[in-house]
């Protein structure tokens, strides 16, 4: 684990580093806040673990902060969430009011100051009532996919949206009608981080077999919050189907995070629907399981993530980078991190991911090509250096309003 830059060089090269440190000198000492809902669990806890001390590293004030909001507000956010990644949830008039109170009284208790402040979902959206008051460049980022979102809750969301100064979204087809600026910034992994860094293949091999597994037979993976978008029960659907071809053990590992009440009840139906074969693995990991994940998925032979809706799926560029042939739902950012047949397959049902996964278990030479494919592209584009040279540039956007942001990865709508 690395909270200095200049580690970063030997992998992604000068040029990246020298770039960074040229566009820092143009915005140091500039305040940047990051707001979310939780500190633990999911991608943008992670990225943001990773990112904040690299961003200070460069000489920017950066601090992260995160609301608060009791069971009831995180059912709330968990149905929105749902409802804007288009899937059908009841939405009531009181749920909306409890979305308005918990904001009212964050915005009474969290301190904002940044010069630009960095709004990470839909749960601290409300905040931007604040920006009156605080001043500063207020960016509005999006981790979800709301390209087919419930009109009531889009509705609901954009009257907050429309107040910030620009809004980023993680792929150009997340992109919506807003009379604000839209960036594109997709999500980024930590190469140094302890869920990717190199680890040894005798620590690999120790973890899967503390685990119950058997290193020496094959293994499919999917480590991701147990949450019904995820598709667990289709992962263990796949399983049975390749079970009849192929040799092979299932992982399911995932743990919950804060703001997910969903998260015990999708993990009860998975364990009832695993029944008591031997080789299928359910693991709730803790928080801060970053090296055990690491091992898991480097023994892992194929590692699936059969999202049904997804933002970005880092659990897919955490495995490219580890050069694992991946298997994924062909949806949101995973189609543009799995080029089909080049970096990875892209699938639409159990069926069709147990065709793949009989295909790669059966074909070494295949895995491999994906899996270096998978490493190279997660290089050029996935990286947290690449992130944070487009934060800087937006950084930079923000201050000089003219600036020709068509030689940025962000882009203007
Ligand atoms: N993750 C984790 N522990 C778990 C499950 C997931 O640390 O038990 C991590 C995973 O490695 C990835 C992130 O949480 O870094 C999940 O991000 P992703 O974009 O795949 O999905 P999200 O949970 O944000 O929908």
């Amino acid at each position: 684990m690395s909270d200095h830059l200049e580690d970063y060089r030997p992998i992604v090269g000068s040029q990246v580093i020298d770039e960074l440190l040229l566009l820092a000198d143009r915005v140091r000492h500039r305040r940047l806040q990051h707001i979310n809902s939780t500190s633990v669990g999911g991608g943008v806890a992670e990225i943001l673990t990773r990112m904040v001390p690299l961003l200070r590293d460069l000489g920017i004030d950066t601090t992260w902060d995160v609301i608060k909001g009791n069971q009831d507000f995180f059912a709330v956010t968990k149905a929105f969430h749902n409802a804007l990644h288009g899937g059908e949830e009841h939405i009531t008039e009181e749920m909306f009011q409890v979305f308005r109170d918990t904001t009212a009284m964050n915005l009474a208790d969290l301190n904002t100051y940044g010069d630009v402040v960095i709004v990470h979902d839909p749960q601290p959206a409300g905040l931007i009532a604040k920006k009156r008051d605080v001043g500063g460049r207020w960016i509005w980022r999006c981790h979800i996919d709301v390209s087919t979102p419930d009109p009531r809750v889009w509705g609901f969301l954009q009257d907050h949206v429309a107040q910030y100064d620009a809004s980023i979204f993680s792929m150009p087809d997340f992109a919506q009608q807003l009379a604000i600026p839209q960036y594109m910034v997709p999500p980024s992994i930590d190469p140094l981080g302890d869920k990717n860094r190199d680890i040894p293949d005798a620590e690999v091999r120790a973890v899967v077999e503390r685990y119950g597994m058997d290193p020496e037979r094959p293994i499919l993976t999917q480590i991701s919050r147990f949450d019904r978008l995820k598709d667990p029960l289709g992962v263990m659907q796949a399983y049975r189907l390749v079970r009849r071809r192929h040799d092979c053990q299932l992982l399911l590992a995932g743990g919950g995070a804060t703001d997910d009440p969903e998260g015990e009840e999708v993990l009860r139906e998975v364990r009832e629907a695993a029944g008591d074969d031997p080789d299928i693995h359910i693991l709730e990991l803790p928080p801060f399981s970053d090296l055990d994940i690491n091992a898991l998925v480097r023994g892992s032979t194929v590692v699936m993530q059969k999202s049904l809706k997804e933002g970005f799926g880092l659990t897919v560029t955490e495995a490219l980078w580890k050069r694992k042939p991946v298997i994924g739902g062909a949806v949101g950012g995973i189609r543009s991190q799995l080029l089909n047949g080049v970096t990875g397959f892209l699938v639409h049902s159990p069926e069709g991911a147990a065709n793949r996964a009989v295909e790669l278990l059966g074909n070494p030479k295949l895995r491999d090509a994906l899996g270096d494919a998978g490493h190279d592209h997660v290089k050029e584009n996935f990286l947290t250096t690449r992130h944070i040279r487009d934060y800087l540039l937006l950084m930079l956007a923000m201050e000089h309003g003219d600036m020709d942001l068509s030689l940025l990865t962000a882009r203007p709508a």
